[in-house]
């Protein structure tokens, strides 16, 4: 093997598996179908994003996590590539359930100290305007005209809100991401 592909793809050890991972997905919402992957590929070929970028590969994320690379996988940006078009889920033959496993594993990193820098942002414009979007008068103005309320909600009955879901807590509690990305790889 040239020594590049050995950079590439560099060797698994004891230490970077842990054996309680898969149940760990599988007792989280979404990740109940996990252990039912028979690795055929069919969430990969028909994958949008994969269309467009051929790092992201669900199968062999999918295969990580059976295998137990909890780092691997809760550290990586490509579980928080999945678009949730649902088109894997619905062709795949054992009902894994892709599109739901991809937010078990998200909620796991989320909870583990990994969640995607984005997670606070959007955390935070829910804080300020109760939704994931800004409201400003532009949208009042829409709304009123529509026959509906402005919306002026004070910021801290938002955060209050978000505060008692734990996340406020968790997104505190985040560690430094990895700089690169060690998956991907062919389908
Ligand atoms: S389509 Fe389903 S069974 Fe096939 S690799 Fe993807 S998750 Fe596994
Ligand atoms: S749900 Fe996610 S992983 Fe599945 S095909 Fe769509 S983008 Fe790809």
């Amino acid at each position: 093997m040239p020594e590049d592909a050995i950079e590439e793809y560099p060797l698994v050890t004891d230490d970077d598996i842990d054996p309680t991972f898969v149940q760990r997905v599988s007792a989280t919402p979404g990740g109940e179908h996990l252990l039912d992957c028979y690795a055929c590929g069919t969430c990969s070929a028909s994958c949008p994003v994969r269309a467009i970028d051929d790092e992201f590969n669900p199968r062999r994320i999918i295969r990580m996590a059976l295998l137990g690379l909890k780092d691997e996988v809760l550290q990586s940006d490509f579980i928080w590539f999945c678009t949730g078009c649902y088109i894997c889920q619905e062709r795949c033959p054992q009902d894994v359930r892709i599109t739901e496993l991809m937010m078990a594993f998200r909620n796991v990193a989320t909870q583990e100290g990994y969640p995607h820098p984005t997670v606070a942002i959007i955390a935070d414009t829910v804080a300020k305007h109760g939704i994931i979007m800004e409201i400003g008068e532009f949208e009042n103005e829409k709304r009123v005209k529509a026959g509906l309320p402005p919306r002026n909600v004070p910021e801290d009955v938002h955060r209050g809100i978000l505060e008692s879901t734990g996340l406020t807590e968790t997104l505190k509690k985040a560690k430094p991401r990895p700089t690169k990305d060690a998956d991907g790889g062919d389908a």
